[in-house]
């Protein structure tokens, strides 16, 4: 960690997100001396390649714009570099090599040939018009392609980035390279998408847990849920529990929280699509149209005013990194929760996720439980290879498939190492291991 946090001082998410894979990979260090030998944490933390560029565009007022673009290609031992772009005001080095980092390990638990990268953007969609976000896309893409390609490196979508972005900087690509290849992930359907990406990562995320439930005899029916956030993994994890029987109560989104105690209808889940995907409003708005549903402000210093406060036996956070920490979840042991699935990225701080695993949750990673964006990803890049497209039923089916499979290879990897049940270890143990047997086989690359 002193080598990580001396090269690069400033980037904490990357060291947060290092921090938790170092700890967890300490007894495989102890095991295999020729890991040590041959500095593989010195060469997983370094990233293949670092791109950073300019983007200049135009706004509908005539002024130019200035934004920063990036691209980590961290891993590429088994597979293409495979990760979303993310278009955020805070977006920076740091939180970009966070997010490659993790992805690495988590395209690994996919069983598919994967490797690892992230990208994006400090551009803020957010009260852009269409034309602007059109013109950013291009401009972000008139740099990008040279570096992307369906065998070197496939981008996908993250917080900013849905199928809209994705058409924008598709059609860049295919302007440039004058190719059509499945160089992007996330397109619509009627060019290339695949059936159920939308909605993989929350789907997968609840499988997750259902997998977990399943392991200890319970189920998710009939469980209260707290969610956080309101976009794309909010949105279909919401859909997800209630086809299963459970009951959420409240999501999120950077303005504050909803907490709806009678439960979230499908027909009230369809007004929150509409209003976040369509008219892209605030939640704050659903308590217009069903005033039994309480709404409350973000305190604006990103502390606290995250719907962890109240009761339910299942937590989904969705929205971003960091949003649990070590109060809420302390107060969330307290209130009954027993089961975290992580459909963001790196939600819970360190501290908070030591209360959990001191607290015995069954506590799953988001490495583990949002792998269900990128594994249907990854079928949907062979889906492109083949030229054909797979129906719903299949590519869902794949999906639970995938998902209790890493349930399965977490479950054995932590038990392997004395420690049953910790889903956190287990992540971070079998990712590692496919990685770095990988990168061995290649030679010193
Ligand atoms: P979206 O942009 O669709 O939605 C993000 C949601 O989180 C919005 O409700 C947004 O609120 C809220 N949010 C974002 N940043 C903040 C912040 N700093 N503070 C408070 N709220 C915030 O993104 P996704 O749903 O795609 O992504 C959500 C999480 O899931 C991210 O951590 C992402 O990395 C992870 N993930 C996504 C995958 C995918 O397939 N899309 C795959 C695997 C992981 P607002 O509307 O106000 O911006």
């Amino acid at each position: 960690m002193q080598y990580v946090v001396d090269k690069d001082p400033g980037e904490r998410e990357f060291h947060q997100a290092v921090s938790e894979v170092v700890e967890s990979i300490k007894p495989v260090m102890d095991r295999n001396p020729q890991y040590r030998r041959a500095k593989i944490l010195e060469r997983l933390t370094e990233p293949e390649r670092v791109i950073m560029f300019r983007v200049p565009w135009i706004d509908d007022q005539g002024e130019i714009q200035v934004n920063r673009g990036f691209r980590i290609q961290m891993n590429s031992a088994l597979g293409p570099y495979k990760g979303g772009l993310r278009f955020h005001p805070s977006v920076n080095l740091s939180i970009m090599k966070f997010l490659a980092f993790e992805q690495v390990f988590k395209n690994a638990l996919t069983t598919l040939p994967m490797g690892g990268g992230k990208g994006g953007s400090d551009f803020d969609p957010k009260g852009k018009s269409d034309m602007e976000v059109m013109r950013f896309c291009q401009s972000f893409m008139t740099e990008l392609f040279r570096h992307i390609g369906p065998d070197t490196d496939v981008p996908a979508g993250d917080i900013g980035v849905a199928a809209r972005e994705i058409g924008f900087l598709f059609g860049q690509y295919k302007r440039i390279c004058n190719q059509f290849t499945g160089v992007l992930t996330g397109k619509n359907l009627n060019w290339g998408g695949s059936l159920i990406r939308p909605q993989a990562t929350g789907y997968g995320c609840v499988y997750f847990a259902a997998e977990m439930l399943a392991a200890r005899g319970q189920s998710l029916e009939g469980k209260t849920c707290l969610v956080s956030g309101s976009g794309n993994v909010a949105q279909y994890t919401l859909e997800k529990l209630l086809e299963i029987g459970a009951k959420p109560i409240t999501f999120s989104d950077s303005s504050g929280y909803v907490y709806d105690e009678e439960g979230i209808s499908r027909e009230k889940l369809q007004f929150i699509m509409f209003l976040k995907t369509m008219r892209r409003g605030r939640v704050e708005e659903y308590v217009e149209k069903y005033p039994q549903a309480v709404y409350t402000p973000s305190n604006g210093n990103g502390n606290g005013n995250w719907p962890w406060k109240h009761r339910a036996y299942c937590a989904f956070p969705c929205a971003t990194q960091n949003e649990i920490d070590q109060r809420d979840a302390l107060t969330m042991v307290q209130n009954g929760v027993r089961l975290i699935s992580e459909g963001a990225n790196m939600p819970t701080r360190p501290e908070a996720a030591a209360v959990f695993l001191d607290s015995k949750l069954i506590y799953a990673p988001g490495k583990a439980a949002n792998a269900g964006g990128v594994a249907v990803s990854g079928l949907e890049m062979a889906q492109n290879s083949m030229r054909i497209s797979w129906p719903k039923e299949e590519v869902d089916h794949r999906l639970r498939i995938i998902m209790k499979t890493i349930h399965e290879t977490c479950l054995d990897a932590a038990a392997q190492y004395g420690q049953p049940g910790n889903y956190v270890m287990g992540a971070n143990i079998a990712g590692f291991t496919k990685v770095v047997d990988a990168m061995l086989d290649q030679g010193v690359t």
